[in-house]
């Protein structure tokens, strides 16, 4: 269980109760070698939890529990309005616990509360919503043939689904695997991230309480190679879809192709480049956009706008705009309403990122504003907003995912030069562009290799909108109807008349 016993009327985890086992077949279970491991908060290096510590045979217990429920059908049969019920049921329970949600995850990773309130547990519950709402809309397809035939083509379902999750957002990047694979009539097994498994256990125990049949959704949480391994390689589960580093979803890749060649779906890093051109009409717009795409979350965003390729002519003065953006934003402790930048996920991952802030140094990067670690609350692992000017796009800074809230500054001649370093990275995720002409913008649009592409702005998006990447970034989708797609199957039934 979690330890919030005796804890002071303030604490932000006062009055809230998770519990900590494994979610195998609708019930809380201890892993079966009855290991458990630390959760800490980065918030102030307190263990927060001891959660049941995964492995093969807890993840084969729950393939086993997700594929006899499966098989059963009382899920993956149902009527598709059924379904839609239970997932609308999930949403309201998620928003009437929407505040120990927004706990659970502000402390689990450190984000500020106000945006785990208005931002992480809202979406989640918005992406169980859509898809709920979108299930018992889809219509299957008649292809053409002779008058002797009837040709069906229709979705199903592909059986057991592993999602492996990060622990950016957990409970965003959770919805989106889980509501289109459970609204379309999977069977799933998730295993959250080691840093972050408290608001996924919630979650399904608020969905066994919404109605979802026992076995459906199992939650297995652990490290991974010793639980996410195993679910990669597990020869009973359809898919794999994965959100995580470059190098794990390649891990996944050879699961699969070593084990029965199951799907895999992959949500991979990124390097997004902003792009600001001379002709940029509003310097202070951008300015501010390109802020937050960088340092909200404190950098951990997969798509954050990480490099700023800004115009020769305007550079000085979007940089300063920059700076004096970064100034108003000094982390401070996630639970204070009023904070904008919370901590990193982990005093680990501060070493990470100051050891790119170093080699950028070493490689000759120049730091123009930050680069120290902060501790407005004593044992968290903060740090402030780092801009550093790295004009050769070989660094290290410029090409690697630092992850953290570091913006790599380069300066271009023209347009042209700008796309060509935008692209001169392995990622693909998404991408920023500021101009005032509307040739520019959907040239360059074209030409920009990345999954998502902004035209004055930054990250705005809705669930209608598929979101993934190109090149190293993955190739899977999240979000929009797209992503049913990648939880069923084409099936043909060919009924001959004559
Ligand atoms: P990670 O790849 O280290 O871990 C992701 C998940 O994989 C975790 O659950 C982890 O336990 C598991 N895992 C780790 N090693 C494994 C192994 N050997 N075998 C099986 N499973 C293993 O990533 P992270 O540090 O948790 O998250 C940060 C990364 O996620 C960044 O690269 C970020 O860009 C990416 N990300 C991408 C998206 C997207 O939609 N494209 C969204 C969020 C995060």
């Amino acid at each position: 269980m979690m330890r919030t016993d005796g804890l002071p009327a303030g604490d932000p985890l006062a009055g809230v109760s998770v519990r900590t086992g494994a979610f195998i077949d609708g019930a809380f279970v201890a892993a079966a070698d009855e290991r458990t491991f630390a959760d800490t908060s980065p918030r102030d290096g307190r263990v927060i939890a001891e959660v049941a510590r995964g492995s093969g045979e807890d993840i084969d217990r729950a393939v086993r529990a997700a594929r006899r429920c499966f098989e059963q059908g009382a899920w993956a049969l149902a009527d598709p309005a059924q379904r839609r019920l239970v997932l609308l049921r999930l949403a309201d329970l998620m928003t009437e616990h929407s505040e120990e949600l927004a706990r659970l995850e502000s402390v689990d990773v450190g984000h500020p509360i106000s945006d785990a309130r208005t931002v992480d547990v809202v979406n989640a519950i918005r992406c169980f919503r859509f898809y709920a709402e979108a299930i018992d809309k889809r219509y299957g397809e008649i292809a053409p043939t002779g008058p002797d035939d009837l040709a069906l083509v229709g979705r199903e379902p592909l059986g057991v689904v592993g999602a492996v999750v990060p622990w950016n957002y957990p409970l965003i990047v959770t919805s989106w695997k889980l509501a289109p694979a459970l609204a379309a009539g999977n069977s799933v097994v998730l295993k959250p991230a080691e840093q972050s498994p408290l608001s996924a256990l919630r979650l399904a125990e608020l969905a066994s309480e919404a109605g979802l049949p026992d076995g459906v959704l199992n939650v297995v949480p652990g490290f991974g190679e010793e639980a996410g391994e195993p679910l990669g390689r597990h020869p009973d589960v359809d898919k794999i879809a994965f959100t995580g580093s470059v190098a794990v979803g390649r891990r996944f890749m050879r699961y699969a192709g070593e084990s029965n060649g199951k799907a895999v779906s992959l949500e991979l890093g990124g390097k997004s480049p902003q792009i600001v051109l001379a002709d940029a009409a509003d310097l202070e717009a951008a300015a501010q956009a390109i802020g937050w795409g960088i340092f909200y979350n404190a950098g951990q965003t997969c798509h954050a706008g990480s490099r700023l390729i800004v115009a020769r002519e305007v550079r000085e003065e979007l940089v300063e705009r920059i700076t004096a953006f970064a100034g108003a934003m000094a982390p401070a402790d996630p639970f204070d309403p009023a904070t904008q930048l919370g901590s990193l996920v982990s005093a680990e991952h501060l070493r990470n990122v100051m050891d790119h802030i170093d080699r950028a140094r070493r490689d000759g990067a120049r730091v123009l504003y930050g680069g120290q670690p902060a501790e407005p609350v004593a044992g968290g692992a903060y740090l402030g907003p780092t801009l550093v000017e790295a004009d050769d796009p070989a660094l290290a800074i410029v090409q690697d995912e630092v992850f953290g809230p570091v913006l790599a500054i380069q300066t271009a001649d023209d347009a042209d030069h700008a796309l060509a370093l935008a692209n001169s990275t392995r990622y693909g995720l998404a991408a920023g562009l500021w101009t005032s002409d509307l040739t520019t913008a959907g040239r360059m649009a074209r030409r920009l290799r990345a999954g998502t592409v902004w035209v004055n702005s930054f990250d705005r998006s809705s669930m209608a909108t598929p979101f993934g990447g190109m090149k190293e970034s993955g190739h899977g989708r999240d979000r929009s109807l797209h992503a049913l797609d990648a939880y069923t199957q084409l099936k043909t039934t060919w009924i001959h008349l004559a």
